[in-house]
C-alpha cells in the first residue's frame, strides 16, 4: 500500500498530525501500515478533527495531537485495547499548551473538558492518568450517529478503572491567563452536577 500524502484537514491540523507515532518511526512495517489508513480511517479522522478545530478556536492556543489513528500494528505495539476507537480513527488523544508553549495545567484542562461537554456533540470525552487534577491528556471521540456524550476518567486516583467524569471533584489550583478569561469566569458562576 502507498503512504498517503499529508494534507491540511483544517486551520490547525493535517492529516500527519493523526498518524504521526514515535513507536511507528521506530519501525519501518508498522509505519507503512500505519500511514496507509483506509478511506473509511481518513473519513472518521476528518470528523473527529472538525471536533478539535473548534476546542482549539474556542481555546485560542496550540493544541498538540499525541495519538489520533492507531493501525492494528501501531496498537499491538502500544497495548492498546482491541476494541480502541483510535484503531477507526474515530479517537483523538490531544494535550492543549498554555501561553508559553508548555502543556497546560489542570485548571486549563477543566476549562476545556467543561466547554466540550456544554458545547460539543462527542461520543466520549476521557480524562486519562496525570492526577486527579491534571490529565495526561483528553481523549474525544466521534461516530457517525449515536453519539452518546459519555464523560469518563482513569488514573491512579480511580484505581486504574474508568469512572463517569465528575465536575464536581475535579478540584483545580488558580487559574493561569491561558486561554479565553472571560469564559473561564463564566465557567466559575456555574455549577456543574454531571
Ligand atoms: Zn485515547
Amino acid at each position: 500500500m502507498a503512504m498517503v500524502q499529508n494534507v491540511q484537514l483544517s486551520k490547525n491540523f493535517w492529516l500527519y498530525d493523526y498518524l504521526k507515532s514515535e513507536t511507528a518511526e521506530r519501525n519501518s512495517e508498522i509505519k507503512n501500515e500505519q500511514f496507509s489508513p483506509s478511506e473509511d480511517v481518513i473519513s472518521n479522522l476528518i470528523r473527529v478533527n472538525g471536533l478539535l478545530q473548534r476546542v482549539r478556536d474556542w481555546y485560542g492556543l496550540p493544541i498538540r495531537v499525541s495519538s489520533g489513528y492507531r493501525s492494528p500494528a501501531l496498537n499491538a505495539a502500544v497495548g492498546g485495547a482491541k476494541t480502541s476507537q483510535h484503531l477507526t480513527g474515530m479517537a483523538v488523544d490531544f494535550e492543549p499548551l498554555d501561553i508559553n508553549g508548555r502543556e497546560a495545567n489542570g485548571c486549563d484542562y477543566k476549562k476545556i473538558a467543561t466547554w466540550i461537554f456544554d458545547n460539543i456533540t462527542f461520543d466520549q470525552m476521557i480524562k486519562e492518568y496525570g492526577t486527579s487534577e491534571c490529565p495526561s491528556w483528553l481523549h474525544l471521540s466521534s461516530v457517525v450517529d449515536k453519539n452518546r456524550k459519555q464523560g469518563l476518567e482513569i488514573g491512579e486516583h480511580t484505581g486504574k478503572k474508568y469512572i463517569p467524569l465528575n465536575f464536581n471533584n475535579w478540584i483545580v489550583k488558580e487559574p493561569t491567563v491561558s486561554g479565553n478569561p472571560s469564559v473561564y469566569i463564566k465557567i466559575l458562576d456555574e455549577s456543574h452536577t454531571r
